[in-house]
């Protein structure tokens, strides 16, 4: 039986790679180059083209290369009742609770204008926020939303987090459900949004939304760019209902060179780097579940496919 890897070209003999240099015993291919598709019964995949999986008629594990599993789950072949799991690892939760502290911080010590008067070789103090006034509230608080609330409350930010189901943080003043929504926005100065994609969160950063934020209110997006209402952003920051915008993820990636976000006053685009996977760091996660698949021990870091997540 074989993996197969089906992910960038410009990546994928290096995901190859790190796999075969964990067991060289191991029989990896990239896609397109299958051999017979009744070998493969495990895939590595990141955003590969809908339908392909569909090919192995004696699939047993569908794994993401990264912490969500929207781009296999919009797949309308995906074959049914094969495990879906997901990276779970230390780099992926620092790098981005790296991310967000600086997005914070930015915000609250307004280095973005500094920068723009330092261009202007303009010597002017402007007033910043202090970190025990500014509340920030988070949606989702799974691998990478847990850790950043804790590393932000730990900077002396009052934090919030929005789940699914009830979940109790230290430290952390914690809502549930859609009838909190409206509380757990109602004293937040930045919301982030660090929720997976699934139907119930798409679109959920909208002008309805950003209207139970207080008025002035700062917006982080690192989760995925379908969770924004792009016009609606557009509109909350030309009335001041936001007051500025930090956005990794877009719904068309890379975001086009048209596109009013990269030239907007209030808005800072990155591409989608807020998180970073390091191969040799996630590579004996997959090995693993492949000697469990084989060994008919269960799997780990599974999705629950219905729940989206
Ligand atoms: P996770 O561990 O699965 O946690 C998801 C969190 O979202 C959980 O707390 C969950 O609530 C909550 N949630 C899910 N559906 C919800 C709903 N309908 N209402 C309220 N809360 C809901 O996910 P993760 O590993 O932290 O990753 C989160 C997302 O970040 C990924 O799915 C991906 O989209 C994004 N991401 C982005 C990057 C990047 O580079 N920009 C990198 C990695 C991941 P419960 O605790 O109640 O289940």
């Amino acid at each position: 039986m074989a993996i197969l890897i089906i992910v960038d070209k410009e990546k994928a003999e290096a995901w190859a790679a790190q796999v075969k240099a964990i067991d060289a015993s191991l029989d990896v291919r990239v896609w397109p180059k299958v051999g017979d598709p009744a070998d493969i019964d495990f895939v590595l995949v990141w955003k590969y083209p809908s339908g392909e999986l569909k090919k192995f008629p004696n699939l047993k594990c569908i794994a993401s290369l990264g912490a969500g599993i929207d781009h296999i789950l919009q797949d309308r072949n995906l074959p049914q009742g094969v495990p879906v799991t997901r990276v779970v690892e230390y780099s992926m939760p620092q790098s981005m609770s790296e991310y967000v502290t600086l997005a914070v911080l930015n915000y609250c010590r307004l280095f973005d204008t500094y920068l723009k008067d330092q261009e202007a070789a303009k010597w002017h103090e402007h007033t910043s926020l202090l970190a025990r006034n500014t509340r920030v509230g988070i949606m989702g608080l799974g691998q990478l939303g847990g850790d950043a609330a804790v590393k932000l409350r730990m900077l002396g930010f009052p934090v919030s987090g929005w789940t699914r189901a009830p979940k109790q943080i230290k430290g952390i003043t914690s809502y549930h459900g859609e009838d909190m929504l409206e509380s757990f926005l109602s004293d937040l100065s930045i919301l982030i949004c660090l929720l997976p994609l699934t139907p119930a969160t798409r679109n959920i950063l909208n002008r309805d939304l950003f209207a139970k934020l207080p008025r002035g209110a700062y917006l982080i997006n690192v989760a995925r760019g379908d969770h924004l209402v792009e016009e609606d952003l557009l509109e909350a920051l030309d009335s001041g209902q936001l007051s500025g915008a930090c956005l990794d993820v877009f719904r068309t990636e890379p975001l086009p060179e048209d596109h009013p976000f990269w030239r907007h006053s209030k808005i800072i685009v990155t591409p989608h780097i807020s998180s970073i996977t390091f191969a040799e760091e996630v590579a004996p996660q997959f090995v693993e579940n492949y000697r469990r698949l084989h060994a008919g021990q269960p799997l780990e870091n599974t999705v629950n496919v219905k729940m989206g997540y």
